[in-house]
């Protein structure tokens, strides 16, 4: 621990980042679990590092859960969910609330962590990422308040195991712990392994706001504690968002447990855009699908499907804003692009990258070079790319986008739906019904005409075929944590027999 205290940067780093590096120090540079309301050491003593992309650096060390943690983390969720369940719906809205409001109040502090652990610019952290989580507890506390009278007839479905990816670390725990806590059921989460800071952030602030000890644990670890709790008897319901691989796996080792399931996987979302459309707004639409986050995102307009006409002159202008954009460090508030999450996904991109080449697409970077420290990648366009090749088919999981065209909208609908996937769709079109009729064609959970990466915690979010299924965000999303309660079954039973009194009357 010392000599990890030793190599923790700070020393001159930026200003922005100081209050974050203070909180890390604060706690000695090592977090441990946090269940049942306490902080606890794993049972294993082993520990992992959290670096940070930008500049390879270590932030922290965190404790890896092992399947006995994870034990105690459902026990003490079991324990909490007796009197949570209990609890009225006014009651738990307070608490979100509460979580709402402590979240705004700290939100540089996560937004700069969030920056630190992930390496996405601060400028999406603080005004995305950090406004959006403290909306969706906003949200989710109204409909706590509302359980009771909009969802009369069910009840929470009891413990409920969490898993979430890294590319939107605070964001996806808020898209889990929000709805299921309003519906009155408890959670053990586990963050992803290269993000586990502004969960464990988040754990203190439940310590603030006096949650009921339990009512939510955290539990860092890698794949083996998020396969520990997928197995562990006492779930209820997993919530899973990450790669269509381990949802697989997931989905196997659920099967016929009586568990709960629900799965947001990847994508490989069209960018459609016709002849007639506003082609400098599709540009900047075409810089948010694919750029934002790095390109690290589930719906990322990886594919952009342009009408022929067009073609030359949607990628010359495409080219020229490239040129222009900022990859560089992401605590820097001019930087478009920040850092990769980790070495490992830098070399999956520039595995992915050479084998597009290798397939005949036509690559174009700009002409200035990324920081030679830390995980970068440029920017990339691959235009004359076949629709079957390999990067018109597998999600690169960065800022890559992969450019092919079409001559009708019929061609348009084939190219878009050619894909195993279908999470998101973006139609650019200046001829609304065009863009209507095509989006009825396109098979994806998400369509967004003329816009794209438009997100709200009111509208429901999910994929179809590869992208998973059950939807989170909106009223939809609430029935993933909720079942029929044993009285509600026995009112329709009884229903169902003689004329109901609604009948009669
Ligand atoms: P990943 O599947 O490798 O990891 C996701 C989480 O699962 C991590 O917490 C990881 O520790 C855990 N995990 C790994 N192996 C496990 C196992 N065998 N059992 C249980 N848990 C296990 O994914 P990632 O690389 O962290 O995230 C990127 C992926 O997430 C991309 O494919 C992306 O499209 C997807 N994603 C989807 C959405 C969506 O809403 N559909 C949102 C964000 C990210």
């Amino acid at each position: 621990l010392t000599e990890l205290m030793e190599t923790l940067p700070y020393g001159p780093a930026p200003e922005a980042a100081q209050p974050a590096l203070d909180w890390i120090k604060a706690h000695k540079g090592r977090f441990q679990l946090f269940i049942g309301g306490r902080w606890r050491s794993p049972a294993s003593q082993e520990w992992f590092t959290t670096i940070n992309p930008a500049n390879n650096q270590p932030l922290a060390e965190v404790a890896q859960a092992s399947a006995a943690d994870v034990d105690e983390a459902v026990k003490a969720a079991r324990k909490a969910f007796a009197s949570w369940r209990q609890t009225k719906g006014h009651v738990r809205a307070r608490y979100l609330y509460a979580l709402a409001r402590q979240i705004q109040k700290h939100a540089r502090l996560f937004a700069v962590l969030e920056t630190l652990d992930n390496g996405k610019p601060i400028r999406e952290t603080r005004d995305i990422d950090i406004p959006l989580v403290a909306r969706h507890f906003y949200y989710h506390a109204g409909w706590a308040q509302l359980m009771e009278s909009e969802l009369a007839g069910y009840g929470p479905l009891g413990v409920v195991g969490q898993i979430i990816p890294w590319n939107f670390p605070l964001l996806m725990l808020a898209w889990k712990i929000a709805p299921a806590l309003a519906m009155g059921n408890t959670v053990v989460l586990k963050p992803a392994e290269f993000t586990p800071l502004t969960a464990l952030l988040f754990a203190e602030i439940c310590q603030q706001i006096s949650l009921p000890p339990g009512v939510v644990n955290i539990i860092t670890g890698d794949g083996k504690t998020g396969a520990a709790l997928v197995e562990h008897p006492g779930v209820d319901k997993i919530a899973f968002t990450g790669s269509t691989e381990v949802g697989r796996l997931i989905r196997k080792a659920t099967a016929g447990s009586g568990k709960k399931l629900s799965l947001e996987l990847g994508g490989k979302s069209p960018f459609v855009v016709f002849e007639d459309a506003d082609l400098d707004s599709a540009v900047e639409g075409v810089v948010d699908a694919i750029w934002f986050n790095q390109g690290q995102v589930c719906c990322a307009g990886s594919r952009l499907l342009v009408q022929e006409g067009i073609a030359e002159k949607m990628y010359a202008k495409l080219r020229a804003r490239m040129e222009k954009l900022r990859v560089g460090d992401p605590l820097d508030k001019a930087v478009d692009i920040g850092a990769i999450i980790a070495p490992v996904q830098l070399q999956k991109i520039q595995r992915l990258v050479q084998k597009g080449v290798e397939e005949g697409a036509k690559l174009w970077q700009p002409s200035w070079a990324v920081p030679a420290e830390g995980c970068f990648y440029p920017p990339t366009l691959f235009t004359e790319v076949a629709p079957s090749s390999t990067i018109a088919q597998e999600e690169i999981f960065g800022p890559v986008l992969a450019a092919l065209t079409f001559r009708t909208p019929e061609e348009a609908v084939r190219l878009a739906n050619n894909t195993r996937y279908g999470l998101a769709a973006s139609i650019w079109s200046e001829d609304i019904n065009l863009a209507l009729d095509v989006a009825t064609q396109i098979k994806a959970g998400t369509i967004w005409i003329n816009s794209t990466n438009l997100f709200d915690a009111a509208s429901g979010f999910g994929g179809y075929r590869e992208s998973g299924f059950g939807r989170e965000g909106g009223k939809e999303g609430l029935w993933e944590y909720v079942k029929k309660t044993a009285e509600s079954k026995a009112a329709k039973s009884q229903k169902a027999s003689p004329p109901s009194r609604k009948t009669e009357a």
